[in-house]
């Protein structure tokens, strides 16, 4: 990579720092209302095996959504095209946990990163597997190359503890006949995914293959390059809530964040990006860590419509 970045990321993470003052804390679960919110970290993976970290980017906090790309691919690993029978490429305008348009649109999700279209990939993890939650976290350890990944219990505990709304778009899509298995069942295994804690060196690192058109650096196939580039266009059209189209606008690169105030985001061919931060805004972005990739995308000119 042709700058500095531990230089770059120092700068970038003492004016995020200044940033984490604004915002709230994701609390419509206690484990979650309870994490110090002054916290930043970013990490930046390369393909070529490099590294970049600043912050507390070694420190594990809760994915919340961007579990969602893991379960994703994981399913289309076993499914293939079928999937996209179930779930739309369409971004929703809707809140994440809505359930307004399911009814008009017959129990389809718009796209996998609403809550509908994860309960329905979490459907076919559930068809595919004994242990759906098992596999999500196996997945994640065969792409980092390391079994470093654990639920925490006491955030999936709360989770489903206060899933009703969940559980009544699952119930819902149920008698659409867009979920197979038992709603309680898709729930234990779609809380335990929320509840999966990897650090920002973590997420980047086993993202790559995001980077890589389906390949991890030095790795096995994940998934071909098509699908892996369609990932990458959910991601930009459906990645940040209802603020993608802002996300897409101030970062030009792919992008999934979660209320845990992680931000994943891709550079095709080069790089993934991880920054966490865990106040967000009333859209559910943390705050700093948008900052903070805005910026790094701003000083290196990264960007999937051109540039550098
Ligand atoms: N566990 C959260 C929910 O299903 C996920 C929220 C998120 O990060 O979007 O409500």
């Amino acid at each position: 990579m042709p700058l500095n970045f531990d230089k770059l990321l120092a700068a970038i993470a003492r004016h995020a720092q200044t940033l984490t003052d604004a915002g709230a804390v994701a609390d419509y679960i206690p484990a979650l209302a309870r994490v110090d919110p002054s916290q930043f970290g970013i990490a930046v993976a390369g393909l070529d095996g490099s590294l970049y970290c600043a912050g507390v980017a070694q420190r594990a906090f809760s994915i919340q959504s961007i579990s969602k790309l893991f379960a994703l691919t994981l399913a289309l690993q076993r499914e293939g095209d079928a999937l996209w029978q179930r779930v739309g490429r369409e971004p929703s305008g809707t809140p994440f946990n809505s359930l307004v348009l399911l009814e008009r649109e017959r129990g389809i999700p718009r796209n996998p990163f609403v809550n509908a279209g994860a309960l329905v990939i979490t459907d076919v993890l559930c068809q595919r597997y004994l242990q759906p939650e098992r596999a999500v976290l196996e997945f994640i350890h065969r792409l980092l190359g390391r079994s470093t990944v654990a639920v925490d219990a006491e955030v999936a505990r709360s989770e489903r503890a206060h899933s009703d709304r969940n559980s009544a778009i699952a119930h819902f899509m149920r008698s659409f006949g867009n979920l197979r298995g038992q709603v309680g069942a898709v729930l234990d295994a779609y809380c335990a995914q929320c509840a999966i804690a990897m650090s920002c060196a973590e997420l980047a690192q086993a993202s790559l293959f995001l980077a890589g058109d389906g390949c991890q650096p030095r790795g096995a196939r994940v998934l071909d390059p098509q699908a892996t580039r369609r990932i990458n266009a959910l991601m930009l059209t459906c990645g940040a809530y209802d603020a993608a189209g802002d996300f897409a606008f101030r970062m030009g690169l792919p992008t999934k964040t979660g209320v845990g105030g992680g931000i994943l985001a891709v550079v095709p061919g080069r790089m993934t990006i991880c920054a966490w931060s865990p106040r967000l805004d009333a859209t559910g972005n943390s705050i700093a860590a948008a900052a903070a990739i805005e910026r790094f995308a701003a000083e290196t000119g990264v960007s999937i419509f051109g540039g550098e």
